[in-house]
């Protein structure tokens, strides 16, 4: 017999339940009455389909007695077919299943069960092909109005075992102490954690599931928000390293070479920059912008305003080629301010380092003591100025380029090489759903700059079916034609050759398995390589005496340095690529994009791809190519086709999408207890939420009044989740 003390959220489960404690333990680690508690229903099933009111096409759950079940073997193909026929008493059903001994074993006759599935009709019978179904014993029928619960699988466990186990368990618990602060649960109509968690348990109906869905939702939210809150908090109140009053010299005589000048949006971002440098707390501030916004520009303002200050500014880059090319840019946009100490630089100005992996010893020392100098007031580098060797003589200032590929634990150890918290700005090409920006990036101001600058001509996209007959041949003589204007142009492919995968790092095929798409599990042609797509334009009659060059990330870095300079002379007219193109490769003339089995990119990946193209005073063309048919995978790159507003596709990218996908994978890894909030949709649920918890911690920074809402923070910030959060 069980005792009749009452049970506390973390009392151990076996004295109430019995064996069963130890099967969840084992298979789902819930060891405690809270455990269980929130090891919730994933659907219900209700009771009140009728069965003599069958009518296909439509979803039903019958409650019934299998009165046969027989196994046959199919003639037609391989395999065998199980036929268990399901009597309400009145009218019979067939639930069919193919190849499924697991069912056989499960479906004899007489058992009740409880299915739900699509009805159909074959050989004049009603029929539920492969329907969800779950066995019921009388008793569970009969304690349950309502909704059925239907849980996660236990092995060992059946479904009503946990039903069972759950009603045992709120009929232990008295009052339930709820995280959610009263006053927050009435201004949102919420019901409390108790009453919560009944509904959740043993639903009245499907509007009780939603309210209590409601109140779970928002108290993952609150509680998310209330940690970034606390962040931002504890953020403001640092020491900045540094202080930049602006207006020094080397900014100014930079403005006063500039060849243009800035757009009303780079003015206001540069302010609000500026202010930040100025202020008392660290710079936090995420910067983002279309592809060509001209962000490097504002960017670069704010790092020789830090050299002004008297300290150094490190550029981060995602990769060698970028990181050479920022390296590039930087050098021709300060010109002689970029040489000081050499014959002919300007008294004025600093120099700039280039640190990246690949480069030669001799070269890397001299980049090094520059550094350590404090001889170059900007230095740029991929992940190897995260190294322990690089020292800097006084690090004020850190712009990270492309945020998404880098995770905290890099931003902080660049952030250590600063005496006391240096500035921090990250630029982003990637237009971050607002969803993301609130919660991922929650703990940063962010800046957008939303107007390209003038003097581009824009860029047309249409989609060739290469299946069609000629459209291939016509896509490679339109690509000779361009090259022959004396124009450029880049042919991207999702991989380098045979038995490679994709670029590292990059989404090409990433719905190669995504279970909504209706292409998935179709065979797929294997995915056009670089290698093999540069063998068919070299012998392809309309491009003769073109120059056609390969570029992936596989190639030594030397000779990638070498191809990226070729093309940005002019000495290469056609780019065989992967997406190692995708960020900030930056040349004004080429004005034609290719791209390969486009249907295997991400819509955000080929607007970002397509964004290389159409950046000078001549108009862009972007041919996405795709053998794909008609489809989810066609309508993508119709949306592609169909604008260039960059928020637009984001917003479609995350629809369709799932949420690892966006927030990329080891940023999703730490989800497990995010169950029922959307990161992606639950955008009001946030935005809410931020204003709450922005509310909560400006009267009480440490949840001191609130010590339940601190313990589940706490639980929160166990190391899993904690990463979830950094892996900004
Ligand atoms: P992003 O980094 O946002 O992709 P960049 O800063 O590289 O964009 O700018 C793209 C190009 O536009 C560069 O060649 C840059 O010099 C130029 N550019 C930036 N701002 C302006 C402006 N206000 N007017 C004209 N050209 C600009
Ligand atoms: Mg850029």
């Amino acid at each position: 017999m069980l005792t009749h003390e009452m049970a506390r959220l973390d009392s151990a489960l076996s004295p109430l339940i019995g064996s069963a404690a130890k099967h969840l333990r084992d298979a789902r680690g819930v060891i405690t009455v809270g455990d269980l508690l929130r090891f919730l229903p994933t659907r219900y099933l209700s009771y009140d389909s009728d069965a003599t009111q069958l009518h296909e096409g439509e979803f039903v759950v019958l409650i019934g007695t299998v009165v046969t079940a027989v196994t046959r073997r199919m003639t037609s193909r391989r395999g065998s077919m199980l036929t268990a026929v399901l009597s309400d008493g009145h009218q019979e059903i067939d639930m069919t299943f193919f190849n499924s001994r697991a069912h056989e074993n499960k479906l004899h006759p007489g058992v009740r069960v409880i299915a739900g599935g699509q009805v159909g009709r074959y050989n004049r019978r009603w029929q539920l092909a492969h329907p969800g179904y779950t066995l019921l014993d009388d008793a569970a029928t009969a304690a349950l109005p309502g909704l059925y619960p239907v849980y996660p699988s236990v092995p060992k466990l059946h479904n009503w075992n946990l039903v069972q186990a759950l009603g045992l368990v709120l009929g232990a618990l008295d009052e339930i102490p709820d995280p959610l602060p009263q006053h927050l649960r009435e201004r949102h109509g919420l019901p409390d954690v108790g009453t919560t968690l009944r509904m959740l348990h043993r639903p009245e109906s499907r509007a009780q599931v939603a309210l209590a869905r409601d109140r779970m939702r928002y108290e993952e939210a609150l509680v998310l928000q209330v940690v970034l809150a606390q962040r931002r908090a504890k953020r403001a109140q640092e020491e900045a390293a540094l202080h930049v009053p602006g207006g020094g010299p080397l900014l100014a005589a930079f403005d006063d070479r500039l060849s243009f000048s800035l757009t009303d949006g780079q003015v206001a971002v540069c302010d609000e920059i500026q202010a930040d440098l100025a202020g008392p707390a660290p710079m936090n501030r995420l910067l983002q912008g279309e592809v060509g916004a001209g962000k490097t520009v504002v960017a670069l303002r704010a790092m020789l305003s830090t050299v002004d200050a008297g300290a150094q500014a490190a550029l981060l880059a995602p990769t060698e080629v970028l990181a050479a090319q920022h390296h590039r840019s930087i050098s021709a946009l300060l010109g002689d301010l970029g040489e000081s100490g050499y014959l002919g630089g300007s008294d004025l100005g600093t120099r700039i380092a280039l640190l990246t992996g690949s480069q030669g010893s001799a070269q890397r020392r001299r980049a090094l003591a520059d550094v350590v100098s404090g001889d170059a007031g900007i230095v740029i580098g991929t992940h190897a100025l995260l190294q322990e060797q690089v020292a800097f003589y006084n690090l004020g200032m850190v712009v990270i380029d492309e945020q998404h590929r880098f995770g905290v634990e890099q931003r902080d150890s660049l952030r250590g090489k600063a005496h006391s918290a240096p500035h921090v700005l990250v630029m982003t090409a990637t237009p971050i759903p607002r969803t993301i920006a609130m919660t991922v990036f929650g703990d940063m101001e962010t800046s957008t700059l939303s107007e390209l600058p003038g003097g581009r001509s824009g860029i047309s996209t249409f989609v060739v079916d290469e299946h069609r007959p000629g459209w291939l041949a016509r896509t490679w003589a339109r690509l000779g034609e361009e090259c022959r204007t004396g124009r450029q142009a880049y042919v991207v492919c999702p991989r380098i050759g045979p038995g490679s995968g994709g670029e590292e790092g990059v989404d090409a095929d990433l719905f190669a398995d995504d279970p909504t798409d209706p292409d998935a599990g179709a065979a797929r042609p294997e995915m056009m390589g670089v290698l093999h797509t540069y063998e068919e334009l070299i012998s392809d009659p309309s491009l003769t005496g073109l120059r056609i060059a390969v570029l992936h990330g596989k190639l030594p870095a030397d000779d990638k340095d070498a191809v990226m300079r070729d093309f940005a002379h002019g000495r290469i007219d056609i780019l065989v690529a992967t997406t190692v193109i995708e960020v900030g490769v930056d040349v004004a003339n080429a004005t034609m994009m290719i791209v390969r089995d486009a249907d295997r990119f991400g819509i955000s990946q080929l607007h970002q791809l397509r964004g290389r193209v159409g950046r000078g005073e001549h108009a862009g063309l972007c041919l996405l190519t795709t053998r794909a048919g008609p489809g989810a995978a066609a309508e993508r790159l119709a949306a592609v086709a169909a604008t260039t507003d960059g928020f637009e596709l984001a917003q479609l990218d995350v629809r369709q999408r799932r949420e690892g996908d966006v927030l990329g994978a080891r940023q999703s890894g730490g989800r497990g207890r995010l169950q029922f909030l959307s990161l992606l949709h639950d955008e009001e649920v946030i935005a809410t939420a931020r204003v709450d918890a922005g509310e909560l911690v400006a009267k009480d920074p440490s949840m001191g009044r609130h010590p339940l809402l601190a313990a589940a923070i706490e639980t929160w910030l166990q190391p899993e989740q904690a990463e979830f959060l950094e892996k900004g």
